[in-house]
């Protein structure tokens, strides 16, 4: 294994999470809350697509939630872990557009470390000082970092107990964010649940102090002058306590964001989104939708994004994911994938013979699954383009597989937490042998010499009869395997 060395960690000075309070109600001691604002609402122009930041986390034995996950209502450290900053971006970061994504491929493997210092505090905790990097956070920081070295995007996070000082005594630090060091930006947060920190209990939203670390890694300054606090993306001195960047002076409901803010937190450190362009060859494209379009009543049938990884190579397949705007209604909709392998326009046929209202040409290959029954039943039929029009094929077991995946929350009440659905998605695995008909792993290397050329279509119907198409891209768009 690679190991980077980091010669010396220079500090964009530790981000201190001074987010006071929380407007989610009072959880139960150790459940996460965030229930009551799942989403706000982007920001931003239509026309402006999404992007994907990975967080790469790691966490420390000696914290109470990663001994035991069960006290957060969750099955492992990891899910703990991805469940906070999957409620950090759907409660603050949808604002810029930002989404907090998993990590994926055989190398997500979260860390979990053995903290490396235990001449002060207990295991977990971490030694800070709110002027100086200090030699535990850089050797961390530098393990998580190696961590992850195989996955070169996205930032790393690390879960730790709390944070004390160097004679022992507890920090009012809850969360430290260092965006320009010799890693990758990385932060650190506290186990804020139990350990609230000697400001009280009102620094008890992990997710939100979470959410206001990730600001600083992607490159943020404190939004109300607190100038004890280095960064370097200039000053963005608009005085709102309301921010989701204010330090000091926060206030319950700090977690807007400002225009400004979402352009320098989208551009200024630009390499760390999924994908980067070429970097990745496991990873054809992410493909954004440039608009939603779903029926306002019941915001159902909005293809909210198309992804395709390619893992030809590795695994034999392509996969193919197709993002909803949220849950399956019980009314059937079909998503299609109309497929250009060749990128050849002269070839194939045009894709309004099988989707009224694709404007597709050279379409090769046509995929429907019907979903119906609030995502409780599909159906997937392979067509492929013949001189006579678009046939169905037998489907062989193996080549294809469809999916639908449903991504959950954990909410918390008086009473109980609760898994709440949030999300629902459609992988589709297409084989090697199902897009070129066999081919070894050289011969799969030189597949798709063009590019192959893909757009999704979802059809289906409104609550209030309206018949709605959406399509992600809007135009079918080239792609490039390499
Ligand atoms: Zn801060």
């Amino acid at each position: 294994m690679l190991h980077k060395i980091v010669t010396r960690l220079r500090s964009c000075l530790g981000m201190v999470a001074l987010l006071l309070g929380s407007n989610c109600g009072s959880p139960p001691a150790g459940c996460p809350d965030c229930s009551d604002d799942l989403r706000l609402p982007s920001i931003l122009p239509e026309e402006v697509p999404f992007r994907m930041l990975q967080v790469k986390w790691n966490a420390l034995n000696g914290a109470p939630s990663i001994d035991d996950p069960s006290l957060l209502c969750e099955e492992n450290f990891g899910e703990v872990l991805l469940n906070r900053h999957l409620r950090a971006g759907l409660c603050n970061w949808t604002q810029c557009k930002i989404l907090l994504g998993p990590v994926i491929g055989s190398t997500a493997t979260f860390g979990l470390f053995d903290d490396p210092d235990l001449s002060i505090g207990v295991a977990g905790d971490v030694v800070v000082n709110n002027t100086a990097l200090t030699p535990e956070i850089e050797e961390l920081a530098i393990l998580s970092d190696n961590h992850w070295n195989a996955q070169p995007t996205g930032v790393t996070g690390l879960a730790v107990r709390s944070f004390v000082n160097a004679d022992g005594t507890d920090s009012p630090i809850n969360g430290i964010a260092f965006a320009n060091s010799g890693t990758r930006p990385f932060f650190f947060i506290g186990d804020l649940e139990f350990f609230p920190s000697a400001l009280g209990e009102v620094h008890r939203n992990t997710e939100r102090v979470l959410a206001h670390e990730l600001g600083h890694v992607l490159g943020l300054c404190h939004a109300n002058g607190d100038d004890g606090v280095a960064c370097n993306s200039g000053f963005v001195d608009f005085n709102d306590f309301g921010n989701l960047m204010s330090g000091i002076g926060s206030s319950a409901s700090s977690r807007t964001l400002e225009v400004a803010q979402c352009d320098i937190a989208r551009t200024r450190y630009a390499d760390l989104f999924f994908p980067v362009a070429d970097a990745q060859r496991r990873i054809v494209s992410l493909l954004d939708e440039r608009g939603e379009r779903f029926a306002t009543a019941d915001k159902s049938l909005d293809l909210y994004k198309t992804m395709v990884f390619n893992r030809l190579s590795e695994a034999g397949e392509l996969t193919v994911l197709i993002g909803t705007n949220g849950l399956f209604t019980e009314r059937k909709n079909d998503y299609w994938l109309l497929l250009n392998l060749d990128n050849n326009l002269q070839t194939g046929l045009h894709g309004g013979r099988i989707v009224p209202g694709s404007d597709q040409q050279g379409v090769d290959l046509a995929l429907q699954v019907e979903v119906s029954d609030s995502g409780e039943r599909s159906k997937t039929t392979l067509y492929t383009a013949e001189s006579s029009g678009f046939r169905p094929q037998s489907l062989v077991p193996g080549l294809l597989s469809t999916t639908l995946v449903t991504s959950e929350l954990y909410t918390s009440s008086a009473e109980a937490c609760q898994r709440v659905p949030v999300f629902q998605e459609i992988e589709i695995r297409l084989s090697r042998e199902l897009l070129a008909n066999g081919g070894t792993a050289e011969e799969v290397a030189r597949l798709f010499p063009n590019g192959l050329s893909l757009q999704t279509i979802a059809v289906g119907t409104a609550a209030n009869g309206e018949v709605i198409l959406d399509k992600c891209p809007e135009r079918p768009r080239a792609i490039r395997l390499q």
